[in-house]
């Protein structure tokens, strides 16, 4: 093995000085995500190529001086995706930040460190929105992090990407493979592209993708209070399957409590998006009166639903909202769309990664088929009864959030406690927040019981046959596949990262 020293010298001269980081604190951040415990070792060096050739030439030196190569995005997942087990070459793709806008073709070729945020910006004067939406922590999250995890729905959206594989060479998938070609269609023989979405990393560091656009649509929104979950889970499983709403999200009344205490900066925030929403004057305070009146009957609600149907009239989408309302109103009452009006104007937001009062959070989520999904319910309700006490002993509770992305339910539980928070979370809060939560002692009791409830969680989404985006290291990939599908994710391993030096031990792959 090269030293450190020596290959940190290399790698300067390919990427420049600023660009090859070893302060300690960076090196301890850049192995970890939210949910780091048991702590994994520091980084041995966080470098950030400016380009696809760059990259390259940073996986040949690591791979040649017998190091693990981890790329990162933000580095805000939860399953340990970044916590290789011995010092790795981390390669941060913040300098692979262009956006490449063919608003005729209809696809934009994007650097995989882009986050969502700044790519809806971007295509926003064109009319154009991303068909992969992002996950909701795309303020600051990143297209090539979203790629490598998979984000629950469907990954049509990426027609192609570019990846920089083990040995140092660059493999381009999609139409835009042949060389000089346009890329701007996904399936072009075997689906290459595929093979590198949700591979959390393990088969190449993605450098570019190319991700299909489409027409911003108007839309509706309605919302619902429930307090059969039964009812609820039902109707919106019926309104996906019936094409009557685009998105459907329900949340528990813990959550719609803590919706409704956001700080005011961040709700203001929320509140002048959803004003600049607006087609007119009018619409914006019908929009900020509604959104003052909703936070109250959020808290209320034991349970609620909350639709986007999106059309290409506004009049279509009001229809396709009339229709759900008239299923939804068989078993719940309607009430203020707040919270589906303030996801449309704010989609991405990282407000959400603490607690209301600055608690940490982690959440572990299955996607289930509809005929799991009450049982995964039950048995998921009948696991937080068992360990009641014990966790209002230690200060943890939990809340749901679920959502039918496709015809599955997404079902999250989510737990928060009081605790230290990591430099992760400060670099991301407000300076009021920062000052209020930082300096917390570490909560080691509520570490072990969270860290106890997520498996347990887990193994009870397995039993209903759940999959999982974000695999990394918690989620059981390889270990659950049968003996052939196992052969043939090794085979691949093997063939495209002979050493098994590319993020080992994600997907279970060691
Ligand atoms: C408030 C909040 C809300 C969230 N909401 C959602 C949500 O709605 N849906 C959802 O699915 N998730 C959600 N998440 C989880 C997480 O933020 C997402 O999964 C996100 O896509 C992670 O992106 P990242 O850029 O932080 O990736 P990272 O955490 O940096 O990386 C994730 C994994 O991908 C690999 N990787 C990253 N970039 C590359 C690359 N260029 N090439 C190869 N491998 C790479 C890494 O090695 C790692 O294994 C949320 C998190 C928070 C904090």
């Amino acid at each position: 093995m090269l030293s450190i020293e020596t290959l940190a010298a290399e790698l300067r001269a390919v990427v420049g000085d600023a660009c090859v980081i070893t302060d300690p604190s960076e090196l301890a951040a850049a192995s970890a995500d939210l949910f780091p415990f048991p702590a994994p070792p520091p980084a041995a060096l966080l470098v950030q190529p400016g380009s696809t050739e760059q990259t390259a030439a940073v996986v040949k030196a690591a791979m040649r001086a017998d190091f693990p190569v981890v790329a990162r995005g933000a580095g805000l997942s939860y399953t340990r995706g970044l916590a290789t087990t011995s010092p790795a070459v981390v390669i941060d793709g913040a300098r692979l930040n262009q956006i490449d806008i063919h608003a005729d073709d209809l696809f934009a070729v994007v650097g995989a460190g882009v986050s969502w945020q700044s790519l809806a910006e971007a295509l926003a004067p064109h009319g154009l929105r991303s068909l992969l939406g992002g996950p909701i922590s795309g303020a600051v999250t990143t297209v090539g992090g979203a790629a490598s995890q998979y984000v629950p729905g469907s990954m049509e959206g990426v027609i192609g990407l570019k990846v920089v594989l083990a040995d140092g060479s660059v493999a381009t998938t999609g139409s835009g493979a042949r060389a000089g070609a346009l890329p701007f269609h996904r399936h072009a023989g075997p689906d290459l592209t595929g093979l590198f979405v949700g591979d959390c990393g393990a088969f190449g560091v993605k450098t570019e993708l190319v991700l299909r656009l489409v027409r911003d649509q108007p839309a509706a929104f309605a919302s619902f209070a429930y307090t059969d979950v039964t009812a609820l889970l039902a109707d919106m499983l019926e309104l996906r399957a019936a094409s009557l709403a685009t998105r459907a999200m329900a949340i528990d009344q813990s959550r719609g409590e803590a919706a409704g205490k956001v700080e005011a900066a961040e709700a203001l925030r929320t509140v002048g998006a959803v004003v600049s929403a607006s087609g007119s004057a009018l619409d914006a305070i019908r929009g900020v009166a509604s959104m003052v009146r909703g936070r109250a009957e959020l808290a209320q609600a034991q349970w609620s639903l909350h639709l986007t149907a999106e059309a290409p009239t506004e009049e279509i989408a009001r229809q396709m909202i009339a229709l759900a309302k008239d299923r939804c109103m068989r078993s719940a009452r309607e009430i203020e769309p707040t919270v589906p009006t303030a996801l449309r104007a704010r989609p991405y937001s990282i407000r959400g990664f603490v607690g209301i009062d600055g608690e940490r959070w982690v959440p572990v989520h299955g996607m289930v088929a509809p005929s799991r999904a009450q049982a995964a319910l039950n048995d998921l309700q009948a696991l937080f009864d068992r360990y009641e006490s014990e966790m209002t002993r230690v200060g943890v509770r939990h809340s749901y959030l679920m959502s039918a992305p496709g015809p599955f339910v997404t079902i999250e539980p989510m737990f928060f406690w009081v605790d230290a928070l990591d430099a992760l979370h400060l670099k991301h809060l407000s300076a009021r927040n920062r000052e209020r939560f930082a300096g917390r002692p570490p909560n080691h009791d509520a570490r072990q019981l969270v860290a106890r409830l997520r498996a347990e969680v887990r193994d009870c989404f397995e039993r209903h046959d759940a999959v999982h985006a974000q695999a990394g290291r918690f989620y059981r990939h390889a270990e659950r596949l049968d003996a052939g599908s196992r052969a043939l994710l090794a085979r691949l391993k093997d063939s495209l990262d002979a050493e098994h030096r590319m993020n080992p031990g994600v997907l279970g792959l060691g």
